[in-house]
């Protein structure tokens, strides 16, 4: 595993805490231990990031574009100035009989991701709270698919790399991989000596 150029990640049930059914007003948006933190460090180690989420309350008409707009705006101002351009919200609104290409687990949100941060998808990490995310992180071609356990789904996804607890499992792991990456590039500059 290395570092990955580009951290995907589920909004509701990752960086903010599951509410069932729908994250539908204000006052449902609880924001996960360590959300503000993994968006920060990725974007510190130089890792894009794209938070990809599945809003069918908006075409069910139980909530505005604005709404989640607001929610995403909390997001954007998590990230450092001068590399605020490196996270990006993207929001399929549709609803399951609407037949969209956006909506997970299909992986258009996921390759839009990468596609508009300029990467490698192969070399994205994918978290999600269930099985759908992991099913979009594999058709999308993600190297790394993660299932944090303590969201939308209990049940370890079986279709997971790995399965994670908590998001300080995922700073961690992206800690250590931005350590091994100054290895990395010490070779690479070995190599070219
Ligand atoms: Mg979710
Ligand atoms: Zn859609």
């Amino acid at each position: 595993m290395s570092l990955p150029e580009i951290l995907i990640l589920d909004r509701d049930g990752v960086l903010f805490r599951h509410v069932e059914p729908y994250i539908l007003f204000a006052h449902d948006v609880t924001v996960s231990p360590g959300a503000e933190q993994t968006v920060r460090t990725a974007l510190e180690l130089g890792v894009a990031v794209a938070v990809v989420t599945n809003q069918s309350p908006i075409g069910r008409g139980l909530t505005s574009w604005e709404f989640v707009h607001e929610v995403n705006a909390r997001i954007h101002a998590w990230a450092p100035e001068g590399i605020e351009h490196r996270l990006r919200c993207y929001v399929c609104p549709h609803l399951p009989d609407d037949k969209c290409d956006c909506r997970k687990p299909l992986p258009g949100l996921l390759l839009q991701g990468a596609h508009d941060a300029g990467v490698d998808i192969g070399s994205a990490w994918m978290v999600g709270d269930h099985d759908t995310d992991m099913t979009a992180a594999r058709a999308a071609g993600c190297g790394l698919a993660m299932h944090m356990t303590t969201g939308r789904q209990a049940e370890p996804s079986k279709i997971a790399d790995i399965c994670i607890d908590d998001l300080h499992t995922l700073i961690r792991l992206l800690r250590d991989e931005g350590g091994i990456q100054s290895t990395k590039s010490a070779n690479e500059l070995r190599r070219r000596l």
